[in-house]
């Protein structure tokens, strides 16, 4: 199995040098030359185990990966770090199935892919004869930060250094950082948003004088944002699992199709369960829900893609996004997989900040259902679930759940649908009290936590027990002029 660009000028390379590397030389993605194919019946895959199906599923991506090697980081990574033994449980409440991805460390779905990432490069660096220290830069705003963190936490071979906005997280995000365990994690709050944290990053990866500094002294940089295919092939997984849980479950029958629901930002989940489709996992309908900034609706209902627009701060943070980065390797399928269609229009995209695709493509796009949701349906679906079935959605799902049930009311489609529930209510406490009001509304978050847990009767997850008690270890804080200064401070670079 071999990786090309989407925009097909970079070198064909390894699945090793496609997850060291990143991004292509030619500033496109990472894609396999060919999606496999399941080759088991899915009845069968019922009978696996959250690790056995992830060594599996991955396996037929990364295959210069031994089966030992691979096994090791499946098993480092699936262990009981994550608070549900099953992993990725499906909970079937509202008339909806919702597949859990938020029982790991962090409380979001990131986890589900960035605690085998660490494992992956480590290997994959190995294999590729890389004896260069590798060290993370990564810009967030919030969840991917913590989730690499965990992730990379004494991590050998490794070195994380993360960026934040100081003053554009909330207060769970930010102490989850500032708390980070483990010698070779780095924390920097900047003095500024988090575009300048993000392109400030950018620079770095792209100075090559600086980057040559780094080689001298036995470093590279990589990274661990979405675009990495290391990111990508781990969330297949949970949907092929959820399929085969459903099928040995009765709830759905052999070669019965589903609809997957999914909150959307950079497009990386919604892509993955794409991939599960083409590797043969029967999926009718895939319903790409947006919060307010709903670029990637209006794409999906006219087949133009415009960031020209006015960014909103909502209450489902995660996807407060404009350009969403793996768009682009579904436009390389959608393409019939033309390297000088998708390069045609991501240069319109960087030009002119808007493209069309052709009438071909649009014909293909139908297999995407596009929806929104604003701030204030956010809010009341969250309490018409918790008063209606008990259930607690994060923001973030809710806005799947809206969108779920606007396509069911439009198309009348019956099919059993799948929601990913990206987060845990826990991470986002200030919202949910909007919805269900069980804590005074000046109170911190911290104690919105203790009372959530206590009116609702949720366990708090370990993740954020007694997290305002932890000791802060990261306090760094610099301009966004010194973020080079800061690095080489924390590689003993003179
Ligand atoms: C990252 C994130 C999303 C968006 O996922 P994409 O793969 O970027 O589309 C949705 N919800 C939560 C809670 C997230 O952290």
């Amino acid at each position: 199995m071999l990786y090309k660009s989407t925009r097909g000028r970079g070198d064909t390379v390894t699945a090793s040098q496609a997850i060291v590397k990143g991004i292509a030389e030619d500033g496109g993605l990472y894609v396999p030359q060919e999606i496999p194919k399941i080759d088991s019946t899915l009845e069968s895959l019922g009978e696996m185990n959250y690790r056995e199906l992830a060594f599996y599923i991955m396996k037929k991506y990364f295959d210069d990966f031994s089966d030992e090697e691979l096994r090791q980081c499946v098993e480092g990574a699936y262990d009981e770090k994550f608070e549900d033994p099953l992993i990725a449980p499906l909970n079937y409440k509202a008339g909806v199935h919702f597949l859990e991805l938020y029982h790991g460390k962090t409380l979001a779905f990131k986890d589900m892919a960035l605690s085998i990432l660490p494992y992956l490069m480590k290997t994959a660096a190995k294999k590729a004869g890389i004896s260069k220290e590798i060290v993370i830069l990564t810009a967030t705003s919030g969840d991917t930060g913590k989730a690499a963190l965990e992730g990379f936490d004494s991590v050998e071979g490794t070195r994380i250094i993360v960026f934040y906005p100081k003053d554009g997280v909330s207060e769970i995000q930010r102490v989850q950082m500032a708390v980070q365990e483990g010698r070779n994690t780095f924390v920097v709050g900047i003095d500024g948003n988090f575009d300048d944290a993000q392109s400030g990053v950018k620079e770095i990866f792209a100075d090559e004088e600086f980057n040559r500094l780094l080689l001298e002294n036995g470093f590279m940089f990589s990274s661990a944002n979405s675009i990495n295919i290391g990111r990508l092939v781990p969330q297949i997984v949970y949907y092929v699992y959820t399929y085969a849980q459903l099928l040995k479950a009765g709830r759905i029958a052999s070669g019965e199709n589903i609809n997957v629901v999914v909150p959307t930002g950079n497009f990386g989940n919604i892509l993955a369960a794409y991939y599960a489709k083409c590797m043969g996992i029967p999926i009718g309908r895939l319903i790409c829900a947006s919060n307010k900034n709903k670029v990637l609706a209006d794409f999906m209902n006219t087949g133009v893609y415009d960031r020209r627009r006015e960014f909103y701060v909502t209450n489902s943070p995660s996807m407060d996004i404009l350009i969403s980065s793996n768009l682009e390797r579904f436009l390389y399928e959608l393409s019939g997989r033309s390297e000088e269609v998708v390069s045609g229009l991501m240069e319109k995209l960087k030009k002119e900040g808007v493209y069309e695709i052709n009438d071909e493509m649009k014909e293909r796009l139908k297999l995407v259902y596009g929806g929104f949701a604003d701030e204030a349906e956010t809010i009341d679906a969250i309490k018409e679930v918790y008063e209606g079935f008990g259930y607690v959605m994060d923001t973030h799902t809710a806005v799947a759940y809206v969108v779920n049930k606007k396509y069911k009311e439009e198309t009348g489609d019956i099919r059993a649908a799948v929601i990913a529930s990206t987060a845990s209510p826990f991470k986002f406490p200030k919202s949910i009290n909007e919805a269900l009001h069980f804590a005074d509304s000046d109170a911190d978050e911290f104690e919105m936590v203790q009372e959530l847990s206590k009116k609702m009767n949720l366990r708090i997850p370990k993740g954020i027990q007694d997290l305002d008690k932890k000791e802060i270890r990261h306090k760094t804080t610099c301009g966004k002029d010194e973020m080079r200064d800061v690095i080489r401070k924390f590689l003993g670079i003179e």
